[in-house]
């Protein structure tokens, strides 16, 4: 029989290796600009460099550590670049890095309270930090739990308001006749939420917008009436702080007398806006969110945590429970009286270690920190708006509530917004993503890195201007 004991890296191995791969990642934290801030490598380009079949035989560390140089970095697209600019710019931060690589070595699994007590009290300490960071009162029991993505955490929001509204749909499937509402402007995740629980796309409703891109309450309204008069059960409303393509805010209070009038679930979805309630002067964004029955924001979004941590809190965690718990006989433990098992309000049974990265981050910040990052992107956001209405070549397509500038050139067509945008990624100086708006596309430049300074934004703005130059 062989023996295991030393098949896995010496620690003194692991020691060396780790103190190279640690120097790795503080000189790219440090050269980060150094890079193109998208990969330009054209699709198939990696798979085309690796080999096809998996090593046989061990492979020497040093050769797997050159390959990464070699053929991986250039395939990476720098998500930590302060001029990453695409989709929402977020940061790797210093303290989430290192929480991470322990995170890594712990490899623990809070499935249950007994199955890591660290997992799930830390869980339950920075989640609660967090709601008194973003003003979410004591007395409303907000009960928080963390999650991949806000896409997932808004799967369960829907499938709480599911339970709430039918609870024979956990035993007995179904339920056709349940509606729900969000604007037009919603993320995706709304719909896929929708579609993951079997609910139907088609029985999501796309509510229109006010000129700023806000759902109209009164559509709302009337789509709410149209659904009872054809017997439908209205069952869930999914409100922004946020929302992707602009960052505008739903009427929030206005949405939520809707949604009390008609016994709906109110989900708030501030995926990316949700950090701002940290900084007071921002706070009024959030008015009324409070009445949500559940909120979802990221601070792997614009918190300066890692990717992947996702808070969702709900005041109805009983409902959360009753729509997802099952205890098989192997995962019942004695402390289960007195313990969150978070196993009891998801999808998933395995869950990673993710508070320690956000625990570090908010003592090593503390909220002063990440409230200066947070407003300092928000001026750079007004700031970039203002040079870009200096120049008489662009527009400023949308309000700039937050940190996210959509701009295009006015009397261009969308190619040629697109061939702008197109040849600004290519420089590597930065990385834009397209939105279209009222049928026209522009370019969406969202600042959220923890690096970004106004030398960056004015070298965003100096590539994006001698583009524009330089198309015919
Ligand atoms: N909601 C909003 C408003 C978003 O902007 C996004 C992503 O950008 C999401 C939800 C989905 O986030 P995630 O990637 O965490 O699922």
């Amino acid at each position: 029989m062989q023996n295991l004991n030393g098949l896995d890296m010496h620690p003194e191995e692991f020691r060396e290796l780790a103190h190279h791969a640690v120097d790795w990642i503080a000189d790219y934290m440090r050269d980060i600009r150094h890079y193109p801030a998208v990969s330009r490598i054209e699709p198939g380009a990696l798979i085309d460099s690796l080999p096809h079949d998996a090593p046989e035989t061990p492979e020497p560390m040093a050769a797997i550590l050159a390959d990464f140089e070699r053929q991986i970095i250039p395939a990476i697209t720098h998500w930590n670049h302060p001029r990453f600019h695409a989709y929402f710019s977020v940061s790797a931060s210093g303290p989430g890095v290192l929480a991470e690589m322990l995170t890594a070595a712990l490899n623990v699994n809070g499935m249950l309270w007994k199955s890591c007590p660290a997992v799930t009290e830390l869980e339950q300490v920075t989640l609660d930090w967090l709601r008194q960071w973003i003003g979410l009162a004591e007395d409303d029991k907000w009960f928080g739990i963390i999650y991949d993505t806000a896409s997932i955490s808004t799967m369960h929001a829907i499938a709480a308001a599911r339970e709430l509204a039918d609870p024979t749909t956990r035993t007995e499937g179904g339920s056709r006749n349940l509606t729900m509402y969000c604007s037009e402007q919603a993320h995706s995740s709304i719909e896929k939420g929708a579609i993951s629980i079997g609910l139907g796309q088609h029985n999501v409703r796309k509510i229109g917008l006010d000129d700023e891109f806000r759902m109209r309450p009164d559509l709302l309204e009337q789509a709410i009436e149209k659904d009872l008069a054809d017997g439908k059960k209205p069952f869930c409303i999914v409100a922004a702080i946020g929302t992707t393509a602009t960052t505008s805010v739903d009427p929030v209070p206005a949405i939520a007398d809707i949604a009390k009038k008609h016994n709906a679930w109110l989900h708030i979805d501030a995926a990316y806006a949700g950090p701002a309630a940290i900084v007071p002067e921002l706070r009024h964004h959030f008015a009324g969110w409070e009445r949500g029955d559940s909120i979802v924001l990221n601070p792997h979004k614009w918190l300066a945590t890692p990717i992947d941590v996702s808070v969702f809190y709900t005041r109805h965690p009983d409902i959360l429970k009753r729509a997802f718990s099952l205890i098989p006989d192997y995962l019942k433990t004695q402390e289960d009286s007195k313990v969150v098992n978070y196993m009891d309000y998801g999808v998933q049974l395995g869950r990673r270690f993710r508070a320690l990265k956000l625990w570090f981050v908010m003592r090593y910040f503390g909220r002063e920190k990440l409230a200066a990052m947070i407003r300092e992107h928000v001026r750079l956001a007004q700031l970039f708006a203002e040079w870009v209405r200096a120049d008489d070549r662009f527009e400023v397509a949308s309000p700039v509530p937050f940190s996210l500038v959509n701009i295009r050139l006015k009397s261009a067509s969308d190619a040629a917004n697109v061939d702008l945008m197109n040849r600004v990624n290519e420089s590597g100086v930065a990385f834009l993503s397209p939105v279209v708006l009222r049928g026209k596309t522009c370019l969406r430049i969202a600042i959220g890195n923890i690096k970004t300074t106004e030398e960056d934004m004015k070298a965003t703005w100096d590539a994006i201007q001698s583009a524009a130059s330089g198309l015919s």
